[in-house]
């Protein structure tokens, strides 16, 4: 494209500043960040901590939790006394929740300029331009096949971390999920261009590289050699990218979960031996009703080939308590099949029906009271094992990834292999490093320790 304003930093006069706000999972972290690159790039715009401060407004939504939507209109009608008092201000609509309600954001709120879903932010640039030249309101939600990651900069580095995004979308369909509908189907980056930008992000400094997608294995790319490469053959390929000391992947399907990716997590000394993967019940029947593809004797199975080949690793799950027809047996059967896996962390969430998906059709039928007691019971039981898991490593050396500055003076913060948080005191010259870490105390959500210095 032979756009002058595209191809240089050249500011448009009078936008100087962004603010993204920012709701939902990592990807749409993530997400944020490379529109914040993309506007740098293409503007010169630099980020701002609050909405006052920025000529540009950008919510990066999410759809996934309770009344998503309504939370974005309430936020807008702040942003409204914003654009009243500078009608310069140009303010977007993106992620999930742009895709799904498109045009309605701006039938009800005129003042937005951009609606946007998560596969067209790419062309943020474009219609900030076009809103700026012809004073028009844009809506911007088709589905483009994964154009979007041939338009982005390259992903810039925060601390000692890098985040690739390898696959977008899913194809799941489970049936109280939008994903499938706002983020489109499963398509995979080519794996040259994901190694490329694993080279470029250590390049620039990252020493832990975390690989994202809403299906992360099931990641069907094409490698270097011109054939189909499955998600444990890109991991073996992005572990040997020079100068990675830890790779971590997030998040994961128990139908995709192969017997090789199990062999992956005991052979590839880089991959940390931590994996989230999502079960939301415990019952054959309410997996059923999720429309979920595996039962929970197969969630078993996973879980003991796991730690068959890495006995140390930690898992972390989501789960939705009080889906319609859930009863008092098939709640019991979340609870045991939470003790018989023991989760070092999890992500508990009460069933509420998201409109447009299969579930919203069904009654909403488990009275509130009885989510909220089933709620309680399951994280009284998840917050008593991430408790004994942190317990655990008390008295133990771990190796630590020094990441930044903690909280308290003096201290610094890092990661364990198994993605648990540790202060310590340290000095800020060791950020990037992995270090010996003699755990002394474990918190309610993190745990302290001390160096374990040469002798
Ligand atoms: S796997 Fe299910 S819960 Fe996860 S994004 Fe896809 S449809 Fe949603």
């Amino acid at each position: 494209m032979s756009d002058p304003i595209l191809h240089s930093p050249t500011r448009i006069r009078s936008l100087d500043t962004l603010f993204i706000k920012t709701y939902g999972c990592q990807m749409n972290e993530y997400d944020s960040q490379r529109m914040a690159d993309l506007m740098k790039q293409a503007y010169g715009l630099r980020l701002v901590g609050t909405p006052e401060e920025a000529d540009v407004i950008l919510m990066n939504t999410c759809s996934v939790r309770e009344k998503a939507e309504e939370k974005v209109y309430s936020q807008l009608g702040r942003y409204r006394k914003l654009k009243e008092q500078r009608p310069d201000m140009i303010i977007g609509v993106g992620g999930c929740v742009g895709q799904q309600e498109g045009e309605r954001i701006q039938k009800r709120a005129p003042y937005v300029d951009i609606v946007f879903g998560p596969q067209t932010y790419h062309k943020l640039p474009d219609m900030i331009k076009q809103i700026r030249r012809d004073r028009v309101r844009l809506s911007e939600t088709e589905m483009p096949e994964i154009e979007k990651f041939d338009h982005l900069p390259r992903q810039r580095v925060e601390g000692v971390s890098g985040y690739v995004t390898i696959m977008e979308g899913c194809d799941k369909f489970c049936t109280f999920c939008v994903v499938p509908y706002t983020r489109g189907p499963e398509i995979s980056r080519p794996v040259q261009q994901i190694l490329d930008e694993c080279a470029g992000l250590i390049a620039d400094g990252a020493v832990e590289i975390s690989l994202l997608g809403q299906n992360v294995n099931g990641y069907r790319g094409i490698g270097p050699d011109g054939e189909e490469w499955d998600f444990t053959m890109l991991l073996y390929a992005v572990a040997r990218v020079e100068g990675l000391r830890r790779l971590r992947f997030i998040t994961s399907h128990p139908m995709e979960m192969t017997p090789e990716l199990a062999v992956a997590f005991g052979e590839i000394p880089q991959l940390m031996p931590y994996l989230h993967l999502p079960v939301q019940s415990g019952s054959d029947a309410m997996l059923r009703a999720m429309h979920r593809g595996h039962t929970r004797d197969d969630y078993f199975a996973i879980i003991d080939e796991l730690r068959r080949h890495c006995p140390e690793i930690a898992m972390s799950s989501d789960f939705i308590v009080g889906y319609p027809g859930e009863t008092d047996a098939d709640f019991e059967d979340t609870l045991d099949l939470v003790r018989r896996v023991g989760f070092d962390s999890t992500f508990c969430f009460k069933y509420s029906p998201r409109p447009g998906t299969p579930a919203a059709k069904s009654a909403d039928d488990v009275p509130e009271e009885v989510k909220d007691a089933r709620l309680q019971t399951l994280l009284d039981l998840v917050r008593g094992q991430a408790q004994e898991a942190l317990q655990a490593r008390v008295g133990r050396v771990v190796d630590v990834l020094v990441e930044k500055k903690g909280r308290n003076d003096g201290d610094m913060e890092g990661h364990t292999p198994d993605f648990k948080i540790v202060h310590f005191r340290g000095q800020p010259h060791q950020i990037g490093q992995i270090m010996p870490v003699r755990i002394t105390q474990a918190f309610g959500q993190s745990l302290r320790g001390e160096l374990v210095l040469a002798e």
